[in-house]
């Protein structure tokens, strides 16, 4: 149960640390204990928090996926490259 950088850090693509720090803190306060926290609030804390980490992951992956750009084999190789199944489905929404 961490937060900021000791919890985790995604390149500065977008500047995303901040709101990963905002999150975690309010996921904290939602669940302030009385009597310390337990193991069930932490991996809970822990579980949710993976999941903020992995939508930011999709963002950032979006950014190279969605490119028009082909003119170079770095971008046609990000255009082309296969993404989790998460973001897949957010761009079929999308
Ligand atoms: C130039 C720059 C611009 C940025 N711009 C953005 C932005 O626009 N948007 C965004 O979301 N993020 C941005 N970030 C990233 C964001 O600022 C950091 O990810 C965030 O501040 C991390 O917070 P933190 O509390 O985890 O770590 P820190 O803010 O680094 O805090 C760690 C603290 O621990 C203290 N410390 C270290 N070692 C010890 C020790 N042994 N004992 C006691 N204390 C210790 C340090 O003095 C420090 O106060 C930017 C970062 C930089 C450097």
């Amino acid at each position: 149960m961490t937060l900021g950088l000791a919890n985790g850090f995604l390149e500065p693509l977008e500047s995303t640390s901040i709101h990963l720090v905002q999150v975690g803190i309010s996921k904290i306060l939602t669940m302030f204990p009385r009597d310390g926290f337990n193991e069930r609030m932490i991996k809970r804390y822990n579980d949710e928090m993976y999941l903020e980490y992995e939508g930011v992951k999709d963002f950032l992956i979006a950014h190279y996926k969605v490119t028009e750009r082909e003119d170079t084999d770095f971008w046609r190789y990000v255009k082309n490259m296969s993404i989790p199944e998460s973001l897949e489905e957010k761009l079929e929404i999308f």
